[in-house]
């Protein structure tokens, strides 16, 4: 099955609804990072996640960007998704082990801690939006819905899964993010709380095969649906060594010029995707000499 995510509109417009299979995103970014399991699975949730919300943004310019950050080993996990299915996030602690919460279950809420998650939606506005909340359980899914109902008023239900093999790899990812709009009457809701109630876990419907629009089919048991979109999601970092030279000869100039001093090159990584650029003393210089003149 190929990465990709669904949009559909239920009970007469009343609810909407987006579900994701992300199995080669999610691996593509266990292998950017070489995570340890309880961190591909926070990692994917988020990544997941992020990508669903870049799909309810109008324009194609619009990014998202998902945080969290929580006193547990693994620190935090930035993420950004723009609103054709590519994500791209890293972890600030990649290899993290913690007991699992029963055998097979990964405790990401105990990898997380106590903290908050900060989404900003970046719509070419003079400032982007802000919304924080603090950490429900470090779980990520029970966290958006939280910042759903907290922040944009919006009565949710997310529900995000990774498992991850015996040999670390993943296994499936996938999830969804159903949403009430305004003016639901309340039999619907009374219907989607029971389905809700009853659904199985993400995981166990992911390992049974199940494609996006059968997770819906379940979760929206019962209503007439209506797809929408079917966009494709990947693990995209749009870094270059042009983007990388840009941010070199922006930094202040004595730091390039520190590391002309140490006579080697040097090698920056880009945080999102791990990928390496080196950099030959030769061309440092040339840098330096791009680099416009300090202020002071
Ligand atoms: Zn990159």
């Amino acid at each position: 099955m190929k990465d990709y995510m669904i949009h559909a509109l239920a009970a007469k417009n009343e609810i909407r609804a987006y579900a994701i299979t992300a199995h080669d995103t999610v691996e593509a970014a266990r292998s950017a990072h070489d995570t340890s399991p309880v961190v591909t699975a926070a990692l994917g949730r988020m990544l997941m996640g992020a990508a669903m919300m870049g799909m309810m943004m109008q324009d194609d310019r619009d990014l998202i960007t998902l945080q969290i950050r929580g006193d547990g080993p693994l620190k935090g996990i930035t993420v950004t998704a723009d609103n054709g299915g590519r994500v791209k996030g890293f972890p600030m602690e990649p290899d993290v082990d913690v007991p699992a919460k029963y055998p097979g279950k990964l405790d990401v809420g105990a990898a997380v801690g106590h903290g908050f998650l900060r989404v900003m939606r970046d719509t070419g506005a003079p400032e982007p939006y802000v919304g924080t909340v603090d950490l429900v359980t470090g779980e990520i899914a029970e966290d958006l819905t939280y910042y759903f109902a907290q922040s944009e008023q919006t009565p949710s239900a997310v529900g995000l899964g990774v498992l991850v093999d015996t040999d670390c790899s993943v296994s499936c990812a996938g999830g969804f993010i159903v949403q009430l709009l305004p003016g639901t009457s309340d039999e619907t809701i009374t219907q989607l709380e029971e389905n809700i109630k009853k659904l199985p876990q993400v995981t166990s419907m992911l390992s049974d095969g199940l494609f996006p629009e059968e997770i819906l089919g379940q979760v929206l048991d019962g209503f007439d649906i209506e797809f929408l979109e079917n966009t494709p999601v990947e693990f995209y970092c749009d870094c270059s060594k042009e983007r990388i030279e840009r941010s070199l000869i922006s930094l202040p100039k004595q730091d390039l010029q520190d590391m002309i001093d140490e006579g080697k090159p040097v090698e920056v990584r880009c945080q999102f995707c791990n990928r390496t650029y080196d950099f030959e003393v030769s061309k440092l210089e040339r840098l330096l000499e791009t680099a416009k003149p300090a202020l002071d």
